[in-house]
């Protein structure tokens, strides 16, 4: 994965400043994608500059005890208003800096915490914890809905592994570190947490927790929930804290109530995570299919075998063709297998057969892991310099976004042909059209896949989030309508609550509402995410 990248935040796109596409980067992009806006010319965005930033004043200062680490700069506020969608970068570059933060926090420590939220408290001003802001949901953004001040919490400041216990294989960690910083403390001691999500560079275990992130393995343990031994959090009520278990039947557990929260119960502080011995023996290939279809019942004899390849991941031709990693001739699942401790050659074998006997041709990886002649590399490398890409293209007047969902394999094919039809009907019918809707598998399952969507189309400047509102009404509502879910890891936050309250039973948001209630009883932690308090 990424080295870890130091410099400045971008207060207005991804990542860091450094790394943002310029130049002869963002003419070669132009190039690739002027087939899309058919002959007219694509104009470039200047990105905002911290003196265009004019924010109201915030509503509420900081108290002297809290003013060493309490911000109410402009671009801190700035920084802090969106999280990192499609709508947040195109309200940045329009200007439009909608409902900031009166206040950024970043408390140095724990108590610094229970301090923000006392603060908050006296005050009647909402908390908003933020981690990395990666969210691409709303998560992070400040109600519509509620007149009270504001203030993000953030947590960076808390980025230390405190403890390892190497016996067991775990350690406890502070909420607010990001991936890089997290993997390079837990190198030394040969240890490592494994969770590659697209976003890791920028984004916190804090926040992986709080929206039950998705990360590096396609199979088995997909979903960062697997790793959590115990959680700490800070509540208005005061410190919430789960016990270190290898596994407990008793009752339910209190960790899954904490497991995507999304801010609105209180602020992870720390966790005890399990970790992984740094793998060793790597072994990957690739199969290519003749259809989309086929590829997915490849992935599923694979998935139902009890292999568990770490790196079951089917992209459709397109898809392959676009991140390079292939040359749209064929849909590519890619297939790989790692241990700390074993040669694991024989399960690839044992892959390959299985794929072969349901039509795949597989290769077993034609050069050495990490070179450029690898279909897996180059697909890796354009997975994590994708959200740089986004932003270039959303400068240069196109709409660039994705969605995914999960669905059981019984219904997976029609569900994977109405989203991609009511995609591009949406899309025609706003006039972003001709566009590339790609798909491809990031998770699978013996019950069923995890299918993810990217967008890429000709949009009307001034006119995009109107036209990608409708666009993604329209999905949200084949997904419904499929029987999908309407996230399998991007979370709920603010965007996806109307398709949240239809999937979930109405008497578990009872529940919800009355479990926020006791830890927060004035409703100030992250309000109308998940449920309307
Ligand atoms: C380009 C891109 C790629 C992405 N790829 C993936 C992916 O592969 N897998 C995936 O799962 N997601 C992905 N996401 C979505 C996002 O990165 C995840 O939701 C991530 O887990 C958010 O982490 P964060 O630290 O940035 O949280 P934030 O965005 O800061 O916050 C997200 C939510 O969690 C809450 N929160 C944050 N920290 C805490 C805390 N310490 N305590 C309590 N609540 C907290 C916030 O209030 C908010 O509701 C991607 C996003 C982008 C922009």
């Amino acid at each position: 994965m990424s080295a870890e990248v130091t410099g400045e935040r971008s207060f207005w796109g991804w990542g860091y400043d450094s790394e943002a596409l310029s130049g002869r980067r963002l003419d070669e992009l132009a190039g690739r994608v002027e087939l899309l806006v058919d002959g007219e010319s694509l104009e470039l965005t200047t990105p905002p500059t911290v003196d265009e930033i004019n924010l109201l004043r915030p509503r509420i200062l900081p108290p002297a005890r809290l003013a060493a680490w309490c911000s109410v700069d402009d671009r801190q506020r700035a920084a802090h208003t969106y999280g990192k969608s499609f709508r947040d970068i195109v309200r940045a570059l329009e200007r439009r800096w909608e409902r900031p933060p009166d206040v950024v926090a970043m408390p140095p420590d724990e108590a610094g915490v229970t301090s923000v939220l006392d603060w908050a408290n006296s005050v009647g001003a909402v908390v908003i914890p933020y981690g990395g802001g990666s969210s691409v949901v709303g998560g992070v953004e400040a109600p519509s809905d509620d007149d009270r001040p504001v203030i993000s919490c953030d947590l960076s400041a808390l980025d230390r592994v405190l403890e390892v216990d190497a016996t067991s294989r775990a350690a406890r960690i502070q909420g607010g570190v990001f991936g890089p910083s997290l993997e390079a403390q837990l190198r030394p001691f040969g240890l490592t947490l494994r969770h590659y999500p697209q976003s890791f560079e920028v984004s916190s275990l804090g926040g992986w927790l709080a929206t039950r992130s998705g990360g590096h393995f396609a199979t088995l343990h997909t979903h960062i929930d697997d790793f959590v031994e115990s959680i700490r959090a800070v509540t208005p009520q005061g410190v919430w804290e789960s016990r270190r278990l290898p596994g407990s039947g008793a009752g339910p557990a209190p960790d899954r109530l904490m497991l995507g929260s999304e801010g609105i119960f209180g602020v992870i502080t720390e966790a005890w995570m399990r970790l992984l011995d740094r793998p060793r023996f790597r072994a990957s290939g690739v199969a290519r299919f003749a259809s989309f279809e086929a590829g997915a019942i490849g992935a599923r004899a694979l998935v139902q075998s009890g292999l568990w390849p770490s790196n079951c991941r089917l992209l459709d031709a397109t898809e392959a063709l676009v991140t390079g990693a292939g040359d749209g001739g064929a849909h590519l699942l890619l297939v790989g297998f790692e241990s700390a401790d074993h040669p694991v050659d024989a399960q690839l074998a044992r892959a390959a057969a299985l794929v072969a006997d349901h039509g795949g041709s597989f290769a077993v990886r034609e050069s050495a892991p990490g070179s450029e002649g690898d279909a897996a590399e180059r697909w890796r490398s354009a997975f994590l310099r994708a959200p740089y890409v986004r932003d270039g293209l959303v400068r240069l007047g196109l709409i660039n976004e994705t969605f995914e969902t999960a669905i059981t394999w019984d219904r997976f094919e029609t569900f994977v042909a109405d989203i991609r039809s009511t995609t591009g009907e949406a899309l025609r019918s706003v006039g972003a059209w001709p566009g590339l809707v790609t798909c491809r598998l990031t998770h699978v399952y013996p019950d069923g896949a995890a299918p993810y969507f990217t967008v890429i189309a000709p949009g009307r400047r001034g006119d995009r989030l109107e036209q990608w509102a409708t666009v993604k009404a329209a999905v949200m509502e084949a997904i419904a309508r499929g029987g999908g879910t309407v996230t399998h890891h991007h979370s709920v936050g603010r965007d996806h609550r109307p398709g949240y309250d239809l999937e979930r039973p109405d008497l578990f948001a009872a529940q919800l509402r009355a479990a926020k209630r006791v830890v927060d009883p004035h409703a100030m932690m992250n309000p109308g995410v998940l449920v309307d308090p």
